[in-house]
């Protein structure tokens, strides 16, 4: 067991940032399916799991308040199988209205969709980590138009949740330059220099030092042309609070093109 979980409570969650890849992960057998089966293992069963897609952007912070959301398959041009896919997991319609709340409480108003389903940012890496779909999954959106502190913000309200069984994910990646993935360029220098950048300072704990990426990460724009991918890192990051350890998980890269670390925040150990 690593000391970043050994001194924490029996219901603490850890927080992931995960790169879920492109749909056709959803088929398995490749880097980022064994990065979360490795993951699994080792999970916990939570209550319930908080999801925060790069796929549903909305103004304001909206939750999926379903009591069984259905399975959007919210991509074109793949193959037949992956839309026949459905993952049945039970909403939490109750969890829902307690997260308006944390998040009333903070001074963020947030909304509640009633019949969303939930979209293949969440399922595709849920299909991995709970494969039985037994354990109840919300999702909640993401705001293009507000900054890294608002989404921390987010993250911080929620953060209460992660002691009481709840695993909160956030779900995009690390980079999301699909124009580079279409001319299918490897691992372009300017895309690891924008990923190490990161990874540098998420293994310091550095939330703080990412918060103005986008002026201050080399590349930022060529990594993330739009920044629906990388915000759920930043609710990832706040649910995490102040003092947390980080394990890299791994992950790889997408089509040798899109780098998809994948990161667990835990309670750092107290000494
Ligand atoms: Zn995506």
């Amino acid at each position: 067991m690593n000391t970043a979980t050994t001194h924490a409570p029996a219901a603490q969650q850890p927080v992931l940032f995960l790169s879920h890849g492109s749909p056709m992960t959803a088929l398995g057998g490749d880097e980022l399916n064994a990065t979360w089966a490795a993951l699994a293992a080792r999970l916990r069963r939570p209550e319930a799991v908080v999801m925060v897609s790069a796929h549903w952007n909305t103004r304001l912070p909206i939750l999926t308040g379903s009591a069984q959301p259905e399975t959007i398959h919210d991509f074109g041009g793949f193959p037949e199988a992956l839309y026949q896919i459905v993952y049945p997991a039970p909403g939490a319609p109750a969890l829902a209205r307690r997260i308006k709340d944390l998040l009333a409480d903070k001074g963020i108003v947030a909304g509640i969709d009633a019949t969303r389903g939930i979209d293949h940012g969440a399922w595709v890496p849920l299909r991995t980590l709970f494969p039985a779909a037994d354990v109840p999954v919300l999702q909640l959106s993401v705001q293009p138009e507000l900054d890294a502190r608002h989404h921390v913000a987010l993250g911080a309200a929620l953060a209460p949740l992660a002691a009481e069984n709840v695993l909160i994910v956030g779900s995009g990646h690390m980079t999301h330059n699909l124009h580079e993935y279409m001319r299918g360029k490897p691992r372009a220098a300017e895309t690891r220099a924008f990923r190490d950048w990161v990874h540098e300072r998420l293994l310091r704990g550095a939330t703080d030092a990412l918060l103005d990426w986008h002026e201050k990460a080399p590349n930022a724009a060529f990594a993330h042309p739009s920044v629906e991918h990388f915000l759920p890192l930043f609710v990832a990051l706040g649910a995490a609070g102040k003092d947390y350890a980080t394990e890299w998980l791994g992950g790889g890269w997408v089509a040798d093109v899109l780098a998809a670390d994948n990161y667990l925040f835990g309670k750092a150990a107290k000494s």
